[in-house]
């Protein structure tokens, strides 16, 4: 949870809603393949992450789950001959491909209003940026966004472009590929290709600076270095293919394009020029991703079909990601009426109502009520 200070009555309202939710949507609980070669971990509340846990079917993970009412819960992409042991241990044996997708590296121009700093100290809540508590002079400051429709519509065109990468460039079929929502302001991509299990971290760290065009040099489009400058050559191979086709398409050229291509240079002022304005158009052409989810092949992972705490909504698949509404189709928690406080001026569209909050006192159903909470930006009253 955002909020490292919720009052006792907030936190009890939001474990009766994961409570609740995890009785009522066991369903939505998705059992990893080979579960008994995967690692375990959750939150609880108010402690620290429990790891190194095995589970043997999806009941065992139910019994767990509506016992200790964990606050999050993860399972490793890594498959091991000994998943309980402590990590030196535990024998890795593969680990499934994954992509991460988060706004907060899609570097959005709506965020700043929609962004709220909370002091960790004291509790005051600021709606502009600013290192240090206006009140209590701490540095100690959270971030926390209420994603608004423009954020949802980008971050869903991000998942579509890796997507098209995935499937044009390296192969993989659309049936191996799932698509989630994480639960609060970002996608989950997992490939279910057995191709890629093995790979290590190396490989797939190739693979993340090939699909982000981190790789990609000018000579493989035919602008190469001479003695008067530069000189167009083009690849032997062709430009159909992968980035050569997309930096094609993006420069308007073709194989038969040598003048057009070296009159571009030229007006870029040369080689050098061009190589960093190229540079620029890759990376702005590549996709987004967090590259430590993708490299890290012993990491634990949040599980589909269960809560987030940073918001009270679900780590939920997405059949068709152009339908798909996260605060819609993701927030999933009861209706049942809460006495709130809320602390900041807030917007929000949760199941389809939009919230238009000042800083009162009012009563909110209790999706809105956990969201909030959860957000940092609200407490039970
Ligand atoms: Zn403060
Ligand atoms: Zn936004």
């Amino acid at each position: 949870m955002i909020n490292t200070n919720p009052t006792e009555k907030s936190l009890s309202i939001v474990k009766s809603a994961f409570r609740e939710y995890y009785f009522k949507h066991s369903k939505n609980i998705e059992a990893p393949l080979r579960i008994e070669e995967r690692e375990f971990g959750y939150m609880q509340f108010g402690s620290g992450m429990v790891r190194h846990i095995v589970f043997r079917n999806v009941g065992e993970i139910l019994a767990v789950l509506v016992r200790d009412i964990p606050s999050d819960v993860y399972c490793s992409n890594a498959y091991y001959v000994f998943p309980s042991y402590p990590m030196q241990e535990k024998q890795w044996k593969g680990a499934d491909l994954i992509f991460d997708i988060d706004s907060k590296d899609l570097c959005l121009s709506c965020e700043p209003t929609h962004s709220y700093f909370i002091c960790i100290n004291c509790g005051k809540i600021s709606e502009s940026k600013s290192e240090i508590c206006l009140s209590c002079n701490t540095r100690r400051i959270n971030r926390t966004s209420i994603p608004c429709n423009k954020c949802i519509h980008t971050l869903k065109k991000e998942v579509e472009r890796l997507i098209d990468l995935l499937s044009g460039d390296l192969g993989i079929k659309e049936d191996a590929i799932q698509i989630y929502f994480s639960g609060n302001n970002g996608f989950h991509v997992h490939i279910s290709d057995t191709e890629f299990h093995k790979l290590g971290s190396q490989a797939r760290a190739d693979i993340v600076g090939y699909l982000m065009g981190n790789s990609v040099m000018v000579e493989s489009i035919g602008v190469r270095k001479g003695p008067e400058g530069f000189f167009i050559k083009f690849p032997k191979s062709g430009l159909a293919y992968g980035w050569r086709k997309r930096i094609a398409c993006e420069l308007g050229i073709s194989q038969s394009s040598i003048l057009k291509l070296s009159k571009m240079v030229q007006q870029k002022g040369g080689y050098d020029e061009f190589r960093t304005e190229l540079i620029k158009t890759v990376r702005d052409l590549g996709v987004r991703i967090d590259p430590h989810v993708t490299i890290d092949i012993h990491r634990v992972f949040r599980m589909a079909g269960t809560l987030n705490s940073k918001s009270g909504l679900t780590k939920k698949r997405c059949h068709d990601l152009k339908s798909f509404d996260p605060l819609n189709d993701a927030c999933l928690l009861g209706d049942k009426e809460i006495d709130m406080e809320i602390k900041a001026r807030v917007k929000l569209r949760l199941k389809g109502q939009i919230f238009n909050l000042k800083k009162q006192n009012t009563r909110l159903p209790m999706y809105a009520a956990v969201y909030l909470i959860c957000k940092g930006l609200a407490s039970a009253n």
